[in-house]
């Protein structure tokens, strides 16, 4: 039984860094989310891809026992064209084709409408919306979004974020939603909207948690080799939930575990292109790398 809902994009992404470049290679927010997910729990996602979309990146996805049944195939597919410089905290996007997503009616199978995780992975509100009252009862909400969303659909995104336990989102995006310069001040501002809990993803430094009445901040890994940091903030947002499924709990020391583990499988990602790294990632490449977190924050 599946025990997370994922909804994103599976998309095709052209990328260029200042270390190689990529054209149309798999990506997505669900893809990056779910398989980060599958390192702790069993995933299924909800999306749209089209009929150009490639049998063996539907087959990687599969690998790893992910639920694919509520992937529907209209059209083509969503492609993002972006590329960093060398500050790469910072995705610049060239184009974003939204392809089959634009017309995307989004329909939950119904073998997913009692699970109780539900990830809200960056895709247009409206779609976040529309699958909350799809599900009969979610018990954990978990939303992620990005600048572009910020921009074009401010009203929805509003409304997600007070239907959300934990609002995920990186510290550009806090500054620009919440139009300040000051985290901490974004930061109440995001708890004033209704969830329990907020975090700040600030790339290769880290990330701060939020709670009305407790603050963690984790370290960021030094990181000797970064490649492509295209979908560290979903890898970190699907390890997050994935965690805290199989805790099958989100108090305060669970959510500060689960935001290593997503620092950690997010650190992985950042190593090369696409899901190349991933996809020979083990849990106990993760569990190492956890156990160097743990050894980081002594003093
Ligand atoms: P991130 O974790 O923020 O680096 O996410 C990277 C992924 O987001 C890429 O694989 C893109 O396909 C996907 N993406 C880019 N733009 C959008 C968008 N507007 N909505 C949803 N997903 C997007």
């Amino acid at each position: 039984m599946n025990d997370v809902m994922i909804i994103g994009t599976v998309a095709l992404d052209t990328i260029e860094t200042p270390f190689g470049k990529v054209e149309r290679a798999l990506g997505g927010s669900a893809t990056y989310a779910s398989y980060a997910a599958s390192f702790f729990s069993k995933p299924a996602i909800v999306s749209v891809v089209g009929r150009d979309f490639p049998g063996e990146y539907l087959e990687l996805i599969k690998s790893r026992n992910i639920d694919t049944k509520g992937i529907q195939v209209e059209g083509k597919t969503f492609h993002w064209d972006g590329y960093y410089e060398f500050d790469m905290n910072q995705a610049k996007t060239k184009k974003t084709e939204l392809n089959s997503l634009a017309d995307f009616k989004v329909r939950v199978p119904d073998s997913y409408k009692k699970i109780k995780n539900v990830f809200l992975a960056n895709i247009d509100p409206a779609h976040q919306l529309e699958i909350l009252s799809q599900m009969e009862k979610p018990e954990l909400i978990v939303l992620d979004t990005m600048n572009f969303w910020i921009s074009s659909k401010r009203d929805a995104l509003m409304k997600i974020i007070g239907m959300a336990d934990i609002f995920v989102l990186n510290d550009g995006e806090a500054r620009q939603l919440f139009e300040t310069s000051n985290l901490v001040k974004a930061a109440k501002d995001a708890l004033a909207l209704g969830p329990k809990a907020v975090i700040i993803k600030k790339g290769e430094h880290g990330a701060l948690l939020f709670e009305n009445d407790k603050h963690f901040s984790a370290p960021g890994y030094p990181l000797e080799v970064i490649k492509d940091p295209t979908g560290c903030g979903d890898c970190f947002g699907g390890a997050i939930i994935g965690y805290l499924s199989k805790a099958g709990k989100s108090d305060h020391s669970t959510l500060r575990k689960a935001i290593i583990y997503g620092s950690v499988v997010a650190s992985y990602n950042a190593e090369d292109f696409s899901l190349n790294r991933l996809k020979t990632l083990t849990n106990s490449d993760i569990d190492k790398r956890y156990r160097e977190f743990e050894d980081m924050r002594e003093f």
